[in-house]
């Protein structure tokens, strides 16, 4: 087969695994030919380094052959699809020559898994060593790991990669058992674990061996089963808490041909998918926990963000004066991020801040009136009723709040 259409099939193989952040790219769709999912032409897409910095990487898989049959899957074992395979002389050259042109930046590299997870793991590996050594690479590689390799090869690879990944992929242990029976979730954690231990071990030792710089992440599937989001945000905390991950990236499921009748026809709204990216990004950053942003089981509201849930759920809490609030408490309220709530800080050791100074900040002034007070603004509390509030946040316009003295 030719190089063009192994990478042409490989790399639409590889557009289901979001556990390396994309942007600007179509949205994803198993059925027929449309979009190319998170990757754009060839292959690439764009990836969010741990600094922060926006990176194209060639997002490939070694093969989609697999001796495993992952219901959720279209690289299963029973799946009727186009199947190529990479030597792994051939993706190196690719990945070198696709570097050489700045094409890419990096290399995100997963596989089906074919005769074992040792020899998978192993030609996997063969890649990021070959790119390493033998032609000093200096891009970002970020490495799939599969779940039963040799803790030896697991070793390696996380010398050679910036990133490890091991996908968890749905949501709970039931789960699992019901949708993936080949894999076992005591042996995907367990690989973490290796993980975790390996990365702790360099902390601190500066002349020790590399070891996966970038920390490792994981994906889970969401919709593919009834699972909601309360319990897919806590077995996300459960994950960051035991094993120190990155980031848990959450995958909407897109429908696959010729499925099998335990999973759902239709793929849950993106907005799901988005919602809980939001939430778990307050927990990491904004240090909520799940219980504050989903008190009792369901899922995520899809009509406005879980930050402004939460505050509607809090009004008691509001508004916060923001010439006296403690910095965490003005990072909650809706339209003011954490760099703004820092901005505010500063500011107003020099001078009461004002409803000016929100303008200039560019802080999302539609979202934050209701819940805010400054030296000149003056919400009265509870004016307007949470329900009148949300489906006036909804329509995007922004609530008429009496000016007064609280
Ligand atoms: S092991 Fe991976 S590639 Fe193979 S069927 Fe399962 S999810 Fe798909």
């Amino acid at each position: 087969m030719e190089l063009a259409r192994k990478l042409e099939i490989l790399s639409a193989a590889a557009k289901y695994d979001v556990s390396c952040s994309s942007s600007g790219a179509p949205s994803r769709g198993s059925l027929g030919q449309a979009g190319l999912g998170n990757t754009t032409g060839m292959g690439i897409c764009h990836s969010f380094t741990p600094d922060g910095r926006c990176i194209s990487l060639l997002k490939v898989l070694l093969t989609n052959f697999c001796v495993y049959d992952c219901s959720y899957c279209i690289n299963r074992r029973s799946s009727d699809v186009p199947r190529a395979r990479f030597k792994a002389e051939e993706l190196t050259q690719l990945a070198l020559d696709f570097y050489r042109r700045n094409y890419i930046e990096g290399l995100f590299l997963s596989s089906g898994i074919i005769r074992s997870a040792d020899y998978t793991m192993e030609q996997l590996t063969r890649v990021a060593r070959s790119l390493r050594e033998e032609h000093l690479f200096r891009g970002y590689i970020h490495l799939k790991t599969i779940p039963d390799a040799d803790p030896a090869l697991i070793a390696e690879a996380g010398r050679y990669a910036d990133r490890l990944s091991v996908n968890i992929e749905l949501p709970t242990e039931a789960s699992i058992t019901r949708l993936a029976p080949e894999k076992k979730v005591v042996t995907i954690k367990r690989t973490m674990g290796h993980i975790r231990s390996h990365i702790e071990e360099r902390q601190g030792e500066r002349r020790a061996p590399r070891f996966a710089p970038a920390g490792q992440s994981t994906q889970m599937i969401v919709g593919a089963d009834e699972t909601d989001d309360h319990t897919i945000l806590n077995t996300a905390e459960t994950l960051y808490g035991a094993y120190h991950l990155k980031r848990v990236y959450y995958s909407a499921f897109s429908p696959i041909p010729a499925a099998s009748s335990l999973l759902p026809h239709q793929a849950p709204p993106l907005l799901r998918e988005h919602r809980l990216y939001q939430a778990d990004f307050l927990v990491r950053s904004y240090g909520f926990s799940i219980k504050e942003i989903l008190p009792a089981p369901g899922n995520l509201a899809l009509d406005i963000d879980p930050k402004l849930a939460w505050a509607l759920n809090n009004r008691a809490q509001f508004p916060v004066n923001l010439n006296t609030a403690e910095e965490w408490l003005i990072a909650r309220v809706p339209g003011i991020g954490v760099r703004n709530a820092k901005r505010i800080v500063a500011l107003r050791r020099q001078r009461r801040v004002c409803f000016d100074d929100l303008i200039r900040m560019h802080c999302q002034m539609k979202k934050l009136t209701p819940f805010i007070q400054t030296s000149d603004y003056f919400p009265r509390r509870d004016s307007v009723s949470s329900e009148v509030l949300r489906q006036s946040m909804v329509k995007q316009q922004l609530p008429l709040f009496p000016f007064g003295v609280v």
